[in-house]
């Protein structure tokens, strides 16, 4: 059988080792034949490159039916401003938003992204999905802006969606829920039977901007203008008795499913130590950095979640909220802002951790005998090691 013999100067493997001498043996078709020794193999035919060798990246959250949005949405509004943007400003030619999505995933293609949890409302991104060789899982979203007597119609229109993702494209994916703010106790009950006989990651936004713990602790500010803005009865919409939206949203979750939670920017140790003992199987934490920056300038104190021993996983979000699709460039953010993180850590969030939020972690997230992750070369152009991430470091998919 034909075989590829890679090796670099270092190898990562996406579950915390750094492996050197060594030779990734592949099949023809990308899965790991073997990791073996130097000397164990001849010298011909061997792929050597200089830089290191990590597993393709996962890209835990993003939205690829926003891609033709980019730069429309100014920097620094907050979160708000954001999502009255989106909702209002979407519309578009069925053209520009098919060709804009196309490009789209071919961005996340080149920059050795491998995996996707992906984000829909509409169903414009499928025929892409369908065709593409990234796997996307498909995060069908839902959210009735807290009115709760909208929750069955709303519940049904996303259904339809669903259905065609399915059905028609033949697609993964399921049901889940947009954000604690945006989502009444009536269409979380309508998700969990949804989700009951799957067994599905449940993907959420939590905790982006301060308004989202304004509503809880004193039932106003910018989201209540925000729904009455756009005609919205909220006298009794808002779930009281909470202290936080995390308590409020876990409540009506499952801990029994594999649970991601995304942005987190505002969680304090206090949330995370709630969620880590609410949670009764995997539960992931995904940090956007750069989309954090692009909306409301803050990051998240990944401080907290290291404390607390908590299981991180990067996303792009959108091209509406972000620059770039691209895991590395979200690395180079965070290691640039909070050095105290090592590169194996990141490269973990960037790979396994990712594929264990999908649960796709048999097959993908590490370099390991009888997955098929893909290969990504990382090299820095000035020459410097690319475990410093500087902004000249570059990635390269190997297969
Ligand atoms: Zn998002």
């Amino acid at each position: 059988m034909k075989t590829r013999k890679i090796t670099a100067d270092r190898i990562y493997d996406g579950i915390g080792n750094c492996l050197e001498d060594k030779v990734i043996v592949l099949r023809e078709d990308g899965e790991i034949a073997d990791i073996v020794g130097k000397s164990q193999v001849g010298e011909a035919p061997l792929e050597r490159y200089e830089g290191i060798l990590t597993p393709g990246f996962i890209n835990a959250h993003c939205h690829l039916e926003l891609s033709h949005m980019k730069r429309l949405v100014d920097t620094g509004t907050g979160l708000m401003a954001f999502v009255k943007d989106v909702v209002t400003r979407r519309n578009a030619e069925e053209e520009t938003i098919q060709q804009a999505i196309k490009t789209a995933d071919r961005e996340m293609a080149g920059n050795g992204i491998v995996a996707v949890g992906d984000i829909s409302n509409v169903s414009d991104s499928f025929q892409t999905k369908a065709e593409s060789n990234i796997h996307y899982h498909t995060f069908v979203e839902m959210f009735d802006f807290l009115q709760k007597k909208e929750a069955q119609k709303h519940f049904d229109s996303y259904n339809k969606v669903l259905k065609e993702l399915r059905g028609t494209y033949e697609l993964a994916g399921n049901a889940v829920p947009h954000a604690p703010y945006s989502v009444s106790e009536k269409l979380f009950k309508l998700l969990r039977d949804e989700n009951r006989h799957s067994d599905h990651p449940v993907s959420m936004h939590n905790m982006e901007t301060p308004s989202e713990l304004d509503l809880f602790s004193t039932g106003g500010g910018e989201i209540v203008d925000l729904y009455e803005g756009f005609g919205m009865d909220c006298s009794d919409c808002i779930p009281g008795g909470f202290s936080s939206p995390i308590k409020y949203a876990l409540q009506n979750m499952a801990p029994e499913k594999t649970t991601v939670l995304v942005h987190n920017t505002l969680c304090g140790p206090a949330d995370i130590k709630f969620a880590e003992q609410w949670a009764g199987a995997g539960l992931y934490w995904v940090t956007c950095p750069s989309a954090n920056l692009y909306i409301e300038n803050r990051l998240p104190r990944y401080r907290y979640f290291k404390e607390a021993g908590a299981k991180m996983a990067i996303g792009t979000d959108s091209l509406t909220s972000n620059w770039t699709l691209s895991v590395l460039d979200e690395m180079k953010v965070i290691a640039k802002f909070q050095s105290q993180l090592g590169f194996e850590e990141l490269i973990q969030w960037a790979t396994f951790n990712g594929a264990c939020a999908l649960k796709l972690e048999d097959k993908i997230g590490s370099l390991e005998k009888g997955k098929r992750p893909g290969i990504n070369l990382l090299w820095d152009e000035n020459g410097e090691k690319p475990e410093q991430l500087a902004e000249s470091v570059k990635v390269r998919p190997l297969i």
